[in-house]
């Protein structure tokens, strides 16, 4: 975390400020309920220091007893209304801190990721970069959360120092009046040399506490390692997904020993607890040593003011108190200048991820609803690299899809099959040649609109923890009858007619503890009847009878035709005995399709690659 020092101090203020745009766009209430909060707060301070003073100043003079009166009401009233609009204020920032921060960040990040293009979203670098926003947003706070937290401190800090100087101003300017005390202090040039001593010892202070703070910032790496590894390791035993591992394999022993020392990193004998005592101990104890240090010599010099007859006992109770808020308002403003400049190499993080640049081309055309599905889709020499790779992962691919077609992809692993469907559900531009629905590059298509002409099942689908029918209709208001009858061409009607909450099971307990725990060839058949209900034109299924033992898988092909309708159906098998029932089967092998055909006519090639691959996987079924 070296850079740290890289970024310069306009940089850094161009990254707050950015911050401060971002979250205002985000949530105006989230940073009004902060700043106001803070402000408020901070210089509510110095109303009950003003009114003591005027009482006791009134009480020295000897003013009348209705005037005292008068202003011990008001002292009382004004500390009151103030408490009053503090805690209101502090319910406002309460509720849009703990409740509204994260939503609002998480909305943000969570954008970015689902529109950017995918082959960003897919490359490397940019999961690498998201893994350590993530870790240092989780590990210290860093970025946006603590660019929160110093808005906060900043404001304050303010808040303080205009308080401070709105009520210390006349400590300076009053004159000592008795000739034989301290009648120095007048002359213009102690009270500048007093102001600039307040001033450096505060500055002095705060840069030291800053010193001490910025070795938490050198050390965020480990910080954040500790945490990704206690996020990883802490609690194992206890996870579902794990215990049974654990337990059969024994793996805590082994797992203890590598992190054993690593997430010893908070402990007593860790990095952070030895700063704590050695270096970072010391300077945090000179910090404290030089803030009273600043107030003895207000102190001092306010008394010796006082003493010299320049103002009475109210206002020296008044300065001694505001003069040192003024001034640790000052350094505090300065050190938080300081800690948002080391904070900034956080944000750059986070605004390079959220800068990401969606290179792909977004196309205008909209696509024409048609109720016959006569949607053509045509591959044309097509070769596909994947960034940073140096070779071709389709090759010269060209493949007209006939309109309610059936068609099997085949293949050894690596064979090209996935790529083949990312580009065609333009997930990746082809390097050369282009793609074409019914005859328009489908890179003039809006991009949301061409999607649409897809379902699909991937292979690792996943489902959100929520209610059966609102996940197979993606939408929390969807046609009840057209769920059901979907999870029924997917051959989950008996399942279905099993639950007491029918359509309004959650999945899974993760939103909600009453929710069904479906196996794994369920949770498939619910995937297939989402696609369904989705009604799209092209289905393509991949490995869509993996998790399914072989009576269920036996049961979706039998439902195939339930399944497909007239649509233009892409299926991918491992299971060559699985295609059978397709139009066409179209061999891939090293980014090609090398042959295509019936399963009889590509059998009948008794020394291609089909008749191969179908052989070897032959001896495994007893037919
Ligand atoms: P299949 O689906 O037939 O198993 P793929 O289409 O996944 O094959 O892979 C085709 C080739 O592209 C393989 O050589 C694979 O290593 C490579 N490949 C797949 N995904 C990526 C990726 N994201 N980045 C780089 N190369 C990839």
């Amino acid at each position: 975390m070296k850079e740290t020092e890289k970024i310069s101090f306009p940089e850094s203020l161009k990254l707050n400020l950015r911050a401060f745009r971002v979250m205002y766009k985000a949530s105006p209430k989230l940073v009004l309920s902060y700043i106001l909060h803070s402000f408020f707060t901070a210089a509510f301070v110095y109303v009950p220091i003003r009114f003591s003073a005027l009482v006791i100043s009134a009480l020295e003079a000897g003013d009348p007893p209705e005037k005292i009166r008068l202003l011990v009401i008001l002292t009382i009233l004004g500390t009151a209304a103030g408490g009053v609009i503090s805690a209101f204020l502090s319910r406002f920032r309460s509720v849009y801190m703990d409740e509204g921060a994260y939503p609002v960040i998480d909305k943000i990040w969570q954008e970015k990721a689902l529109s950017m293009d995918f082959a960003v979203a897919d490359d490397p670098k940019t999961q690498a970069l998201m893994t350590e926003i993530r870790q240092f947003t989780n590990g210290g706070g860093y970025g946006i959360w603590r660019f929160l937290r110093l808005l906060e401190s900043f404001t304050k800090a303010v808040a303080s120092t205009l308080g401070g100087i709105v009520l210390t101003v006349t400590m300076f300017t009053s004159r000592v009046t008795d000739p034989k005390t301290a009648v120095f202090l007048n002359h213009p040039l102690v009270t500048l040399l007093a102001a600039a001593a307040f001033i450096l010892i505060a500055l002095l202070t705060q840069k030291i506490a800053v010193w001490a703070e910025e070795y938490w910032y050198k050390n965020a790496d480990e910080h954040s390692a500790g945490n990704r590894l206690f996020g990883h390791f802490g609690f194992m035993g206890m996870s579902r997904d794990r215990a049974l591992d654990m337990r059969i394999y024994n793996e805590y022993p082994f797992c203890e020993r590598w992190i054993g020392d690593k997430t010893q990193i908070f402990s007593s004998k860790g990095p952070f607890a030895i700063l704590s005592r050695g270096r970072v101990g010391r300077m945090m104890a000179l910090s404290a040593a030089l803030s009273m240090i600043l107030t003895g010599f207000v102190t001092a010099y306010v008394g010796l003011k006082a003493l010299g007859g320049a103002f009475g006992i109210g206002l020296v109770t008044q300065y001694t108190a505001s003069a040192v808020m003024l001034f640790v308002g000052l350094s505090e403003s300065a050190g938080i200048l300081g800690n948002m400049k080391a904070n900034a190499f956080f944000l750059k993080k986070n605004f390079d991820y959220i800068d990401l640049p969606d290179p792909m081309y977004q196309g205008t055309l909209t696509i024409e609803k048609r109720r016959d599905r006569n949607y053509e889709i045509e591959f044309k020499d097509v070769s596909f690299k994947y960034p940073g790779a140096d070779t071709f992962a389709l090759k010269n691919v060209s493949f007209r899809f006939r309109i309610g077609q059936r068609l099997a992809i085949v293949g050894e692993n690596g064979s090209g099959k996935t790529t083949f469907i990312k580009l065609l559900a333009r997930l990746y531009d082809p390097t050369e040649g282009e793609i074409l629905l019914n005859g328009i590059d489908i890179r003039k298509y809006d991009y949301k609109e061409y999607l649409s002409v897809f379902s699909v099942v991937f292979q690792d689908f996943s489902l959100p923890a929520l209610k059966l029918g609102e996940v197979v209709a993606s939408s929390s208001d969807y046609d009840r009858k057209r769920a059901e009858d979907a999870l029924e061409r997917a051959g989950f009607s008996e399942r279905l007619s099993e639950l007491p909450s029918g359509l309004d099971t959650f999945i899974g307990k993760d939103y909600d503890v009453s929710g069904v725990d479906f196996s794994g060839g369920e949770k498939q058949k619910i995937a297939i009847a989402r696609a369904i209900y989705r009604d799209a034109p092209f289905m393509i299924l991949d490995e869509p009878t993996a998790a399914l033992d072989p009576k269920a898988e036996a049961e979706v092909y039998r439902r195939f035709d339930e399944i497909a309708e007239d649509r233009t159906t892409v299926f991918i098998s491992h299971r060559l005995s699985s295609c059978r029932f397709c139009d066409e089967i179209a061999v891939f092998s090293e980014g090609k399709i090398i042959q295509n055909g019936t399963h009889e006519s590509l059998l009948s090639d008794a020394g291609g690659k089909y008749a191969a691959l179908w052989n070897a996987q032959a001896q495994w079924y007893t037919e």
